[in-house]
């Protein structure tokens, strides 16, 4: 037992604390929202800002153990409570920057898309003569959803990007032709050792995660391998604790590094049901130093659908169907684009 922190308290921080309980922890959150999602589930609250260094010193002297379900954190506010956090900051520095994590992920041995770094509108003419067209510019950070994006076509699509993304420092990648998008979602151990679960096969929707699902097929099925060796060697490098996901573009010559995310993570979650212990079972384990659980899966098939913005007007249904497990989060209105819960279905 003990007291786990959790700073975010969205519904990953929400379903984290629900999976504390059953290991024995009580969970306190830390978010700068009045009434987050998580907080309905935990035992303790803090509402203050991220950069509340002295608010985050007294959250940490309630807690053994601190960790983070949200990737967008200023870093710096975190040093003094930093010999408490896992994963570390160093996980958290790289995966909030999209450069300086394709950079890491090349120096781990990780294939990402070509990419060039635009720090102004004369370096977005120069990404295409070097990447080609077509290709798509992303905010180095703070991206999300697909949120903060811009796709070139052509020369002529520069000026609108630039005034729809400009003023942020940004990055140009090449556009994937994929085959399919999948991810490695791994659990690393205090000691090293890596726990990995089945690579679902994700389909997105405009830049948002709609369905995760197995089996991937099998062209997926065939770079797993290779793909499990990037991530581990990413995980490894990082000195990661706790749950990691790397996002895949399997593509007709091999898996391509989308992005990391140094926590949960959304096609992870038809592992509540679907595996023998859960993405955020796992996560809990991994940081509080007990063994890692089972990945194993549960049934032969498995859907995960995102109830997004409206979709969760299908409750009614979705409650009354027996094949069904849905999950809500609590999160309040439904805006279009906001996630607002999740139905896996085993087979
Ligand atoms: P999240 O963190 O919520 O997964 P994000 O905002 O960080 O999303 P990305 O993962 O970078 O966004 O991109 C969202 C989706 O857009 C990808 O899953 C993929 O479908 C598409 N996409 C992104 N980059 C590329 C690319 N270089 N080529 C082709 N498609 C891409
Ligand atoms: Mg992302
Ligand atoms: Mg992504």
């Amino acid at each position: 037992g003990g007291t786990i922190g959790i700073i975010g308290g969205g519904q990953l921080g929400r379903m984290l604390a629900l999976a504390a309980a059953p290991l024995g922890y009580r969970v306190h959150v830390f978010d700068p929202h009045e009434r987050p999602c998580a907080a309905d589930v935990a035992a303790d609250f803090t509402c203050a800002a991220f950069d509340d260094v002295a608010a985050l010193e007294r959250f940490a002297a309630t807690c053994d153990v601190v960790t983070y379900e949200f990737e967008n954190l200023p870093v710096g506010p975190l040093a003094t409570i930093a010999g408490k956090l896992r994963p570390g900051t160093a996980s958290l520095a790289i995966a909030q920057d999209r450069c300086a994590e394709k950079a890491f992920v090349e120096k781990a041995g990780g294939r990402p898309a070509r990419w060039k770094a635009i720090d102004g509108p004369g370096d977005i003419a120069a990404a295409i003569e070097e990447l080609g067209l077509p290709l798509v510019l992303k905010t180095r950070r703070d991206g999300y959803d697909g949120k903060g994006q811009a796709w070139l076509r052509s020369a002529d699509d520069i000026a609108a990007a630039w005034d729809q993304l400009g003023g942020r420092p940004l990055v140009a990648e090449q556009a994937i032709a994929f085959e399919a998008e999948f991810s490695v979602v791994l659990a690393r151990g205090a000691d090293g050792g890596l726990a990995f679960y089945d690579s679902t096969r994700n389909t997105h929707e405009d830049g948002i995660l709609r369905r995760s699902e197995l089996p991937a097929g099998a062209l997926v099925e065939g770079q797993v391998e290779q793909a499990r060796r990037q991530a581990g060697a990413i995980a490894a490098a990082l000195g990661h604790i706790g749950v990691l996901t790397v996002e895949f573009f399997a593509c007709s010559d091999g898996p391509l590094v989308n992005e990391i995310a140094p926590r949960v993570h959304n096609s992870g979650h038809w592992t509540i049901e679907g595996a023998a212990t859960s993405q955020f079972a796992q996560h809990i384990r991994a940081i509080a130093g007990l063994p890692l659980g089972s990945t194993a899966p549960r049934a032969r098939q498995v859907v995960m659908d995102n109830l997004i913005g409206h979709d969760v007007e299908r409750w009614p249904e979705l409650v009354a169907d027996p094949d069904a497990s849905p999950h809500l989060y609590g999160k309040g209105a439904a805006r279009p684009g906001r996630k607002m819960g999740h139905v896996t279905y085993l087979r």
